[in-house]
């Protein structure tokens, strides 16, 4: 048996969703910039597309720019927002716990001269509000943070961080700072509305939520500006430059809406799977959960087995046909512990020991089942081999 339980590091292309994408390849392939019938058609969908995003994302007179990645999307935020409005301020804020696609363009930038607060998270992965009002000062225009983790799936309070961003914005006297949301984890997930959230810029990553990988999305409310990362044809309002990946933007505009159609029904067997899964590891005395299921997106399970490296409980179960992650970076074999957990406040070697496990609608109860026996059988066997060393 083959199960695929890491939907947080992709999701598989529905077939539905390759459908309405194939003519975009085979037929209406004009360049959308041409001005001859192939580039009209291409064009009209491309921006039937961008409307329908915009309906979704629940503000059809905010402006959306299509970009390659979630990662470009985040990256485009930060020095777009940098570079547009360095005569304003130069302080940044970012959560100890965003995605590397933010953490690090926010180095880069200090490196520019900009000065990055990082805000602190809590025991349980939230980020701490009182901090970050006593982070934000005048020359703050920027804060980004995450709508739930990649990581541990922990769902932040957008709506109380927008609140505290525009008091600060109204005593400032002035339109800054911008919030920053990278909601690649809850797009298609969570429905939401960038207007009631409180946003300025969001990000979002198709192949998230079951559309194809290298399309995703930036939103800016409208009045916000950024400066290009992208030079060239002045595609996207000039602000990304490129010829357009058209199938892939009819795919991300199908895939999100199919989402958010099946989503009750989704979130409904997935809510059931994760409380087969909780049920039943609550029982073992090795299993520790790393976070509240109540703060937590039910597709993410994050948890650690005393004393087992997550690597080595992640490749035993791959070796029993069953993908999950560590969810910390990886490079040239060496994983380091987990900047998540660290900053939650587990210490080097808990941070080596969680393990992601992800659902998705297209799992099914019996691969649940299958892999509740087998990381049943591994806590046992771990616990085996340390007993008899
Ligand atoms: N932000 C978060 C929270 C993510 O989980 C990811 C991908 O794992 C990204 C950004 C980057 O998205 P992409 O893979 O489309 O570059």
């Amino acid at each position: 048996m083959k199960i695929y339980l890491d939907h947080a590091a992709t999701t598989p292309l529905l077939p539905d969703v390759m459908e309405s994408m194939i003519p975009f390849y085979l037929h209406a392939y004009g360049n959308p910039e041409s001005l001859h019938q192939f580039g009209d058609h291409a064009s009209d969908a491309l921006e039937q597309s961008r409307i329908q995003l915009l309906h979704i994302l629940g503000d059809p007179e905010g402006k959306l720019i299509f970009t390659g990645s979630g990662t470009e999307a985040n990256n485009l935020a930060l020095f777009g927002i940098c570079r547009k409005y360095k005569n304003r301020g130069n302080h940044i804020i970012v959560s100890a716990t965003e995605h590397p696609s933010v953490l690090s363009p926010a180095l880069q930038l200090e490196k520019e001269g900009f000065r990055v607060s990082i805000a602190p998270v809590d025991r349980h992965g939230r980020i701490d509000l009182d901090q970050l009002q006593r982070l934000i000062n005048e020359d703050t225009i920027l804060v980004s943070v995450m709508h739930a983790n990649n990581e541990t799936g922990v769902i932040q309070p957008v709506e109380q961080i927008a609140e505290i961003i525009r008091s600060a914005r109204d005593s400032a006297a002035k339109k800054t700072p911008f919030f920053h949301c990278d909601a690649v984890q809850t797009t298609g997930k969570i429905r939401y509305n960038t207007q009631n959230l409180g946003v300025d810029l969001l990000s979002f990553s198709a192949h998230k939520f079951h559309g194809p990988k290298g399309t995703g999305g930036l939103y800016l409310r409208r009045g916000v500006h950024i400066q290009p990362l992208l030079f060239g044809g002045g595609q996207e309002y000039g602000l990304r430059s490129g010829t357009h990946n058209t199938a892939g933007v009819i795919g991300m505009a199908a895939a999100l809406k199919k989402s958010l159609d099946e989503l009750e029904s989704s979130r409904e067997k997935i809510r059931e799977w994760n409380r087969m899964i909780l049920s039943s590891f609550e029982k073992i005395k090795e299993i520790r959960f790393t976070c509240l299921p109540e703060l937590t997106l039910e597709t993410h399970i994050h948890l650690r087995v005393e004393k087992v490296e997550g690597q080595a409980i992640m490749q035993e179960l791959s070796k029993r046909g069953i993908a999950v992650s560590t969810g910390s970076a990886c490079h040239a074999g060496k994983s380091d512990p987990s900047h998540v957990m660290k900053a939650m406040g587990y210490s080097d070697e808990e941070a080596h020991q969680g393990v992601r496990i992800t659902l998705g609608k297209t799992n099914t109860c019996e691969q649940i089942e299958y892999f509740i026996r087998e990381m049943e059988d591994l806590v046992r066997y771990f616990k085996h081999r340390r007993l008899s060393y």
